[in-house]
């Protein structure tokens, strides 16, 4: 813990956790898709205005050529998102264990903590020396973070980390109402973690993820890797890859001469498949 670390609270960030609760139990009826669009244009919304009004970093605004790729990238991954959900429909009908006879709040707490795991472990390994990191590579190559490309990854990333974080939920018999929730709060969680807003949520940041927190997972210094854990921090608390320090100087890649141009979505979508 530092001084430098921003002291005002992260209203944005507390305000979506509170709303969400109501929000899952008004729209536990309709359909799910419906819900988790109206859930992304709320939190969009909000976290909008909060970059105006009070940013974290005015040199992460995004611009133009930012823009740009990350509407190309948002628009691939609704595809991949909805191409993961078929797969994890399509699977969990032949392969669900059943039902899981569990309350419902237990199921949405361990469900959440299942699907980090989940994701943790890909995330983990995506971060080594491998082929992974070349998938992976477009969601650290911009050297901001802001609400724009907070959801910008290359589609099989997308697709992996939803099948890693859902599919394992399905294949348990957890309750269809319980996956909703935990949707809504990772899709918020991943939201918030990237905006550019100000502020902090004190020792939440031991409970769930926050901004703080990722931005250390994207820094460009060795020092501050670690945060793999989008929506809680419980995994890399248990295999030391918790991280909780001063904001990073920088974020992106630490050898960015060595991958394709920021912008370059193509060269970055086709980087998994060149030599
Ligand atoms: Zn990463």
């Amino acid at each position: 813990m530092t001084a430098d670390r921003p002291q005002a609270w992260h209203w944005p960030h507390l305000t979506l956790l509170a709303v969400l609760p109501p929000f899952a139990w008004l729209t536990r009826e309709h359909d799910a898709t419906l819900a988790l669009l109206g859930w992304l244009v709320l939190n969009v919304t909000l976290l909008a205005g909060a970059e105006r009004m009070r940013a974290f970093r005015d040199d992460w605004r995004p611009e133009r050529e930012d823009l740009k790729r990350d509407a190309g990238a948002w628009s691939i991954n609704a595809l991949a998102d909805a191409i993961a959900g078929v797969a994890i429909a399509l699977l969990g009908a032949r392969l669900s264990a059943g039902t899981l006879d569990w309350p419902v709040l237990l199921q949405i707490v361990v469900g959440a903590w299942l699907a980090e795991l989940g994701g943790y472990a890909l995330h983990r390994i995506s971060h080594g020396d491998n082929w992974l990191w070349r998938v992976h590579l477009l969601h650290h190559r911009p050297h901001k973070l802001n609400l724009a490309n907070a959801l910008t990854a290359h589609p099989l990333n997308a697709l992996y980390d939803k099948v890693a974080r859902v599919l394992p939920l399905v294949l348990l018999g957890f309750d269809a109402h319980a996956i909703v929730a935990i949707t809504l709060f990772q899709l918020t969680q991943s939201l918030v973690t990237h905006a550019n807003v100000r502020g902090r949520i004190g020792w939440l940041n031991y409970l769930i993820g926050s901004a703080e927190l990722h931005r250390l997972h994207h820094s460009d210094n060795l020092a501050d890797a670690g945060n793999f854990g989008t929506a809680l921090p419980l995994w890399d608390q248990v295999f030391g890859s918790f991280r909780y320090q001063s904001p990073p100087r920088q974020v992106g890649v630490y050898t960015p001469q060595a991958y394709p141009g920021e912008h370059q979505l193509l060269a970055l979508l086709a980087w998994p498949w060149r030599r």
